[in-house]
């Protein structure tokens, strides 16, 4: 019999990035490079004692729980989009958000800790995470055990290739360069976000216009798909 071994995990912190929704979130990190996230953490942890030391490593592992997803529960057998959404492979030989306790593994590029209003958080780029994920736990990235040369990575083996051309159309470029004075970066983050395709995959063997959109940082984008070029046609500020 499976001893009962149930555990509360309590988070650190919670992670702020310009991913709002799951849509259009890259798959994995390292994959938009321009994408910043600060990691605010709840009063008992923000003992700057905590982080002593990790100024000295470019690299670190976040763990967290798939907060929007683990009320679903878990599958065995599950659908990853690199293989169209249609083979199915063990929850245990993917890095799908449908398993057992909900928790994610993501490195990501380690800015440093930073002050605001008082509060210690850490600045961190490159992550995978929706805004408001619970972040578990946070562990330095060790080249030597964690980077393993000519390790097979099975269906996941190559990075996918940021293949769709984006471009934004005449009409946003005002927006856009406001949107640059209020969200420094937007541009490139928004550039590299949609070169992923975030489309799912049945909409990609389409071949009529589509329209998409998503809320990225303080802003609502929309952009259109045609013959595999991506068009920015609407860049609207939010308040958040
Ligand atoms: N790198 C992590 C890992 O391997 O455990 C995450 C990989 S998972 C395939 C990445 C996807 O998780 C993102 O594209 C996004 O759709 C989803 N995601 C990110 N943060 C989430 C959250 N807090 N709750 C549920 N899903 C989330």
């Amino acid at each position: 019999m499976t001893p009962n071994l149930a555990m509360q995990l309590t988070p650190i912190g919670i992670i702020h990035t310009p991913y709002k929704e799951k849509f259009a979130i890259p798959r994995q990190p390292g994959l938009v490079k321009e994408a910043v996230g600060e990691i605010h953490l709840h009063a008992d942890f923000a003992d700057p004692n905590a982080f002593r030391g990790i100024e000295e490593f470019s690299h670190l592992w976040l763990l967290f729980q798939f907060h929007q997803t683990v009320h679903r529960g878990w599958s065995p057998l599950v659908r990853p989009p690199r293989l169209g959404g249609n083979a199915k492979l063990g929850v245990f030989a993917t890095r799908s958000t449908h398993r057992p306790n909900g928790i994610g593994l993501s490195v990501v590029e380690n800015l440093g800790l930073a002050q605001k209003q008082g509060k210690t958080f850490l600045k961190v780029r490159g992550m995978d995470l929706m805004n408001g994920t619970p972040i578990l736990d946070i562990k330095p990235y060790l080249p030597y055990a964690d980077a393993i040369p000519g390790a097979s990575g099975g269906f996941a083996n190559q990075a996918p290739e940021p293949d769709m051309q984006v471009q934004y159309a005449a009409e946003v470029i005002p927006n856009l360069l406001q949107a640059e004075q209020r969200q420094p970066g937007i541009t490139d983050l928004i550039k590299q976000v949609l070169a992923q395709d975030p489309r799912p995959a049945y909409k990609k063997k389409q071949q009529d216009i589509q329209e998409f959109g998503m809320h990225l940082g303080e802003f609502n984008i929309r952009w259109q798909v045609k013959s595999g070029q991506s068009l920015v046609t609407q860049i609207i500020a939010t308040n958040s």
